[in-house]
């Protein structure tokens, strides 16, 4: 075992390791996380609607908790599959407008499993290069070749599809938001291109649904595309503050994944009070549409103020707003800076991003003020100016 050791050290050296650290909720305010005793505004979560803490939905839990147990005891195709489930699927799909939907663990095992039932030997995948990890393994694993795209360039992705038009199966997959730098897939050109090249296309929405559309149906939705998309896909991890995943579809399709996707498979389903509190989950999602309202006006002001203050901050209007600082060692000292004085900031680094791309991802929540942004952005910039991030 020593080759891991050396290994490990080779990481230290070029600010590449990671380790797992610690933090707690502090209760009652949502925007807030403890670390070490003390208290930091949380400018790093992925609960952009402020569920994860909802009395109503932690409420549904524990009443599902006390009738139903802890454990679901099987997989869903042996005995776990609940009356809960089928309750979920069939909300998901009227909110969503499809035949049906499935329910899967959790983002990582849908893409994982969704891909390896797609598409196998002989079939080809056309994947972003930015897309997210889980879907780059889900390709891996489905033995199909696997092609990417230079990031959001179409022209490319057209020359690629030219070239190998000869395969059996093909899929083009791709992020609606990209997850570390906040931008939208080019949905309706590839529709375009996945109607002249008779592909699949599968829309991963884990950074938009919840978000887009006036039901928080995603961006799908929100462009008018959600007939063209043959797969869907979205998270109940994110905005809907829980836990889970969903693919929905057409029945043929829903059909297919419980006959071939492993992940759903030879997995157990998911805690009963689980699945209940996500269908809480999505009456939120549905009705609070002041969520997001709240949520891009705080988007809004943090972009346009960070700009203000000279940092170069990309476009869009999504909740994930990174801060490329290039350097790894840079970026973790920056997020240490940051956490001095008070702020959760995270630095993703290489490989989650390309060489050369260390960022801090700030990424908001409907639960955050007006005054703590602003605020943030003057903290941020005495930091910036004083690593030279900034002049
Ligand atoms: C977070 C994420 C996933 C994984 O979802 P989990 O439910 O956390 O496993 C998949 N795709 C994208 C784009 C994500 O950001």
């Amino acid at each position: 075992m020593e080759w891991m050791e050396k290994e490990l050290e080779t990481l230290a050296v070029a600010s590449l390791e990671r380790s797992l650290r610690e933090h707690g909720i502090v209760s009652g305010l949502p925007d807030y996380m403890e670390r070490g005793g003390r208290t930091l505004l949380n400018l790093s979560s992925n609960n952009y609607l402020g569920l994860a803490e909802h009395p109503a939905i932690i409420e549904a839990m524990r009443e599902a908790l006390l009738s139903e147990g802890v454990g679901s005891g099987a997989s869903r195709l042996v005995t776990g599959n609940r009356s809960s489930y089928g309750r979920l699927e069939q909300a998901l799909a009227d909110w969503q407008g499809c035949e049906a939907s499935l329910v899967i663990a959790n983002g990582y095992m849908a893409n994982t499993g969704v891909i390896g039932a797609l598409v196998s030997r002989g079939d080809i995948v056309f994947s972003d290069r930015l897309n997210h990890a889980s879907i780059v393994d889900g390709v891996v694993l489905s033995r199909a070749e696997h092609v990417r795209y230079r990031h959001n360039d179409m022209e490319h992705l057209r020359s690629l599809l030219n070239k190998y038009r000869d395969h059996r199966r093909k899929l083009i997959v791709t992020d609606a938001v990209f997850s570390m730098d906040g931008d939208q897939a080019r949905l309706r050109a590839l529709v375009t291109l996945k109607r002249e090249y008779g592909a699949m296309l599968m829309v991963d929405e884990a950074h938009s649904g919840g978000l887009y559309g006036r039901r928080g149906e995603g961006l799908c939705r929100e462009l008018g595309l959600q007939g063209e998309v043959d797969i869907h896909m979205g998270t109940f991890s994110k905005s809907f503050g829980v836990y889970g995943a969903y693919i929905c579809g057409s029945r043929t399709l829903i059909r297919w994944l419980v006959n071939k996707a492993r992940p759903l498979i030879y997995s157990t389903a998911l805690p009963p009070s689980l699945v209940v509190s996500i269908s809480k989950a999505l009456e939120l999602v549905i009705a609070d549409h002041w969520r997001r309202e709240r949520l891009f006006e705080n988007s809004r002001l943090f972009r346009s103020s960070l700009r203000a203050a000279g940092f170069i901050v990309g476009e869009g209007d999504s909740p994930i707003i990174p801060l490329i600082v290039g350097d790894n060692e840079t970026a973790l000292r920056f997020s240490s800076a940051l956490e001095e004085i008070g702020i959760a900031a995270v630095a993703i680094r290489p490989p989650t991003v390309p060489d050369g791309s260390a960022r801090i991802r700030f990424s908001l929540s409907a639960v955050h003020s007006i005054k703590e942004l602003i605020n943030a952005v003057d903290c941020i910039r005495t930091i910036g100016i004083r690593m030279g991030v900034l002049r």
